[in-house]
């Protein structure tokens, strides 16, 4: 008998003439995710089985987790014999319980018992092991399969994948990452569809700490383990702030400020050929996030601006990032750049005119020439 892995792959959305294409991405992905070389991954019958691991339950963890991924079963391969394939079901439902029922798919029409004779049999066999089980054929709470090909193969477990579509067959983007609980959700909801992320901060020192920076490398470490390392640039915006704080219209500096972020970041994306810009923006969230404020700031750049977030509520947020296992990092109390120098009362609806007027007090260009000189760029 061997242990074994059953991959399965979102159908729908690798059909078509990319497919040879993405499974060929799929499965180097998968190899990448288990970084074993001595682990097996390879593609048959419409699927990825992946064998030769030391530890079933945590290579099943990891490759679930693999963008692409449907659904993965924890499986076991025995030879083509009926006492040694019931005695496997009987011991594999040994512990389990309440309904279930036996399915059987036979590829080799040599095996000596059609599909319903041995799903008849081999239930026959688990019921003797474990009487507490009951069969339930229309909605069992179990499924036991049994694959008869070269061998045969047995499952009953299917863990969830994290779905989506395999990491850059989508292009390339670059996240406007802050230290909040958004824009790390944002960027794990574009990556998930094989968008490759690279990050921007806009740090403020001394007024955001190195704390502050530390906290957002660590979140680009959480979600740059999807795409196996994310490159971060990290922008000096103080000069910047400063200057706005010092000649613009306190109830427009936000807006303002968040014009110059869109300005950078274009710049930023098309120097290192990324196609998108993604920000954890939602509707109404903060006086910046008004649909007014929101076209002031994208009039900035012509690049599409992904806001996966725009119609969440701030639970559904806190609940992705719970589980892409951001929110811990990201409610450390670190101050933002956007902290500082906040408006006592920003504009809900600034007025675009108004604005540009505003902003012609500064001279935005030699600052963001001198921003974009000075960047780092850190790969985590
Ligand atoms: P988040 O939780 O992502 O910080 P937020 O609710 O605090 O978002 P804002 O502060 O208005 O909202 O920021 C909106 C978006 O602008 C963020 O989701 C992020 O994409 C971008 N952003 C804000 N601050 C920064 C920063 N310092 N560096 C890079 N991007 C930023
Ligand atoms: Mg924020």
């Amino acid at each position: 008998m061997r242990e074994l892995l059953l991959v399965r792959f979102g159908e729908v959305h690798l059909k078509g003439q990319n497919r040879p294409y993405f499974l060929r991405m799929l499965v180097e992905d998968v190899k990448k995710a288990l970084g074993d070389p001595s682990v097996r991954v390879w593609l048959a019958d419409g699927r990825i089985y992946v064998s030769d691991f030391k530890d079933m339950e945590e290579t099943a963890t990891r490759v679930s987790k693999v963008f692409g991924i449907y659904s993965v079963s924890p499986a076991y391969e025995t030879e083509k014999d009926l006492e040694q394939i019931c005695s496997l079901a009987a011991d594999m439902m040994k512990d389990v319980k309440g309904t279930f029922k036996v399915l059987c798919r036979r590829s080799d029409k040599h095996f000596p018992m059609n599909s319903q004779e041995l799903a008849a049999y081999a239930g026959g066999r688990i019921l003797e092991k474990n009487p507490a089980l009951t069969v339930d054929v229309h909605k069992p709470e179990t499924e036991m399969w049994i694959e008869i090909r070269e061998k045969a193969c047995l499952c009953n477990r299917e863990i969830m994948g994290v779905g989506g579509l395999p990491m850059g067959t989508s292009g390339k983007a670059l996240l406007l990452l802050s230290g909040g609980i958004d824009s790390p959700v944002a960027g794990y909801q574009i990556m998930r569809r094989g968008v490759n992320c690279q990050a921007i901060h806009f740090a403020s020192p001394p007024y955001t700490s190195a704390r502050a920076r530390e906290k957002v490398l660590e979140l680009a470490r959480i979600i740059g383990k999807y795409e196996y390392g994310m490159k971060v640039h990290i922008v000096p915006f103080t000069d910047i702030q400063m200057a706005i704080h010092e000649k613009c219209l306190d109830e427009l500096s936000t807006v303002i400020m968040r014009r110059f972020m869109m300005k950078i970041s274009d710049r930023i994306a098309k120097q290192n050929g990324c196609q998108a810009l993604i920000t954890g923006e939602s509707i109404g969230q903060v006086a910046n996030q008004t649909v007014e404020a929101l076209s002031c700031t994208d009039i900035m750049t012509d690049l599409p601006v992904f806001r996966p977030l725009i119609g969440l509520d701030k639970l559904d947020i806190i609940h992705i990032a719970e589980k892409i296992e951001t929110y811990e990092t990201s409610i450390l109390p670190y101050e933002d750049c956007c902290t500082v120098f906040t408006p006592r009362h920003p504009m809900t609806k600034p007025k675009l005119d108004k604005v540009e007027k505003e902003e012609s007090k500064l001279d935005a260009d030699a600052m963001i020439e001198a921003a974009i000189r000075d960047t780092e760029t850190i790969l985590v």
